[in-house]
């Protein structure tokens, strides 16, 4: 490649999007794609989770629209890309493992229901992700937050599989177990169900099936399509 050549390579950034149900191994690709293109890695969903923290700690009611938007605008909710992983920060702390948590992540699904917080929400994430560079992963990033983005993966696995690979990750076992399948699932219902921004495929997605695949198998084949949109993007 010249000089020239490789300049508009690099010059052009692209808004790449990947969507899917929990545990479908969006946050371990879409961080390893950025490392490897050089680009920023936002988790959307970690915004859901700093926004249903604050709610429990303020005893606000997951289910007040109003007051959750409320609690929204007056936040301070940064996602700060590193290494390993997203730290997240709400107002100015650092929430990065509590958000992990049963009760916050329960909560985070409930409080993405609401269209006027999914709005609120939308608007931060396109400001974060107007300038390109970005692998932004969620459940409407390709639908909603960036219809335009250069690249849109969907990415699923069967439930099954993707409960085991979720108790896999957080190592447990037994009855913990069942309720991690089952909150799971519940989330998932939530997701695809509500009435603002469901989770579903773009029409111009890519969907990925990674029931039997292996992360490096996913990861490989969403460089390449990366690599080729870049490619085109050069003529
Ligand atoms: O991706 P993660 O599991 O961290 O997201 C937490 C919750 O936030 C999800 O269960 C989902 O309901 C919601 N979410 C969303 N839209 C996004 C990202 C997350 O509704 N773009």
């Amino acid at each position: 490649m010249n000089d020239q050549a490789h300049n508009d390579h690099s010059r052009r950034r692209l808004i790449i999007a990947i969507d899917g149900p929990a545990g479908a191994g969006k946050s371990t690709i879409a961080s390893r794609l950025a490392r490897k293109l050089g680009y920023v890695n936002l988790e959307s969903g970690a915004m859901y989770r700093a926004l249903a923290l604050k709610a429990i700690d303020n005893d606000s009611s997951l289910d007040d629209e109003a007051a959750l938007l409320k609690l929204a605008q007056e936040s301070r909710i940064q996602l700060e890309p590193t290494l390993g992983g997203n730290r997240t920060q709400l107002d100015g702390q650092d929430v990065s493992s509590r958000i992990r948590e049963r009760d916050v992540t329960e909560a985070a699904s409930r409080v993405s229901v609401h269209p006027g917080v999914r709005a609120w929400m939308v608007d931060r994430q396109r400001e974060m992700g107007a300038g390109g560079g970005v692998v932004m992963e969620g459940r409407d990033i390709g639908t909603k937050v960036f219809p335009g983005a250069d690249l849109k993966i969907f990415l699923d696995a069967d439930p099954v599989i993707r409960e085991q690979r979720r108790m896999q990750q957080q190592k447990i076992k037994g009855e913990i177990a069942s309720n991690v399948a089952a909150d799971l699932r519940e989330r998932d219902r939530r997701d695809r169900t509500r009435a603002a921004s469901p989770l579903m495929a773009a029409a111009d997605a890519v969907v990925i099936d990674s029931t039997k695949m292996g992360e490096d198998e996913v990861l490989a084949r969403v460089e390449e399509l990366a690599r080729g949109k870049l490619e085109s993007a050069r003529f």
